[in-house]
């Protein structure tokens, strides 16, 4: 069961957030970049991981082809733990939460991938769950700036069938025309500004939302690690949800101990994958807090945060992002229906990228560390695009 090559791939899906594109880095975000992480073993088996990339793709992938790919080649794809320890090891000089662990991550849920095929075991099942086929989802609205835009695409998701909703809005104004919406629907409402506020600023805006009654307000504070910033603005009332751009179970540990948050959002591309998901909400869970992943993924991604979420006792929402896209290789899967989003059923992960939508929607060179699978193995995995 030795790794023998990992591929690397960006996966480019156009897509249509239900007014103009919101803008990253200067530039309108048009297309959703998946970072496909395929990896290979001497058996013939293939696994499918996803490495957080956003605006910041081509820093993850080349962290991934030039120093993590080549460090796990020739490791056992079923010693999960050993190279959490000592890949994560191996680079931490390069920073401990950033491209290097996002690249682990996508060959971390791979391996998982892996197991689970070995097995001829879906991952939840793995992770002690698994009966649990179907799960509660809440839409997560890209920020249109526009109140009018807001009450709009609220009104639709409430129609598709989502009762709660989260805005990334940051003005009074198109919040509350979110709210407004939401409430009319009998929706909950959740507030995301993506770290934007001094703590006073925060405060100020806690207030001013007071009357919403939010389900949660989420990372109000600049700097996401300033947990004790965080803790001033909990004191006052509102549930505070961040994680996402926490490092590792110890970052978590900071904001409990601080009694910064409420929920805990660790994100499986982000952390390094789905072993130290686990360690978080244990720790979360024994400190009586709540945990909801951060899972705006399209790919394998958001596929092993369907497992861990089907294996939770505490059965948290999914997040899913509210747009359309042209197309997905992990189709039907990436897509709700009713509010509700379904486990794929077979082994590992349990579906495989389409060949052809693959290779429609790859952006640029595919590049693979590693060599070639011995012929007599070859049929015996699943094969890939
Ligand atoms: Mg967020």
């Amino acid at each position: 069961m030795k790794i023998v090559s990992v591929e690397s791939r960006i996966v480019s899906l156009p897509f249509d957030m239900g007014g103009p594109p919101a803008a990253f880095a200067g530039k309108p975000w048009t297309h959703l970049d998946i970072l496909l992480v395929r990896v290979e073993t001497d058996e013939g088996l293939v696994g499918w991981g996803e490495a957080f990339g956003h605006a910041g793709i081509h820093a993850t992938r080349a962290a991934l082809d030039t120093i993590v790919a080549p460090l796990v080649i020739g490791r056992s794809s079923g010693d999960i733990a050993e190279l959490n320890r000592s890949i994560l090891h191996a680079v931490h000089l390069l920073g401990r939460n950033g491209p290097f662990v996002y690249a682990f991550a996508g060959i971390e849920i791979a391996l998982w991938d892996l197991a689970g095929k070995r097995a001829n075991l879906p991952v939840a099942r793995l992770l002690g769950g698994g009966s649990r086929t179907e799960m509660d989802a809440y839409a997560s609205l890209l920020a249109y700036n526009d109140p009018s835009l807001v009450e709009k695409n609220t009104k639709a998701a409430c129609k598709a069938g989502y009762r709660y909703i989260k805005l990334h809005e940051v003005t009074r104004e198109t919040v509350a025309a979110g709210a407004k919406a939401a409430a009319k629907a009998g929706a909950k409402l959740m507030v995301d500004v993506n770290c934007l506020w001094s703590v006073p600023a925060a405060l100020e805006m806690a207030d001013a939302f007071r009357p919403h009654d939010l389900f949660w307000f989420e990372e109000p504070v600049w700097p996401p690690e300033d947990a004790q910033g965080l803790a001033r603005v909990r004191a006052c009332g509102i549930p505070i949800a961040a994680g996402e751009n926490t490092a590792g179970l110890h970052g978590f540990k900071a904001l409990v101990e601080a009694g910064a948050i409420d929920i805990a959002q660790p994100s499986v591309t982000k952390i390094g994958g789905i072993t130290e998901m686990l360690r978080v909400f244990a720790y979360c869970t024994a400190h009586g807090v709540t945990v909801t992943p951060h899972c705006p993924y399209f790919g394998p991604g958001f596929i092993a945060s369907l497992h861990i979420i089907s294996a939770l006792a505490e059965r948290p929402l999914v997040e899913v992002l509210w747009l359309e896209m042209e197309a997905n290789p992990f189709d039907p899967w990436v897509k709700p229906v009713d509010g509700r989003v379904k486990l794929p059923p077979g082994p590992g992960l349990g579906c495989d990228p389409d060949p052809a939508i693959v290779e429609r929607y790859t952006a640029g060179e595919v590049v693979r560390t590693g060599g070639a699978v011995p012929m007599k193995a070859r049929g015996r995995g699943k094969t890939a695009p």
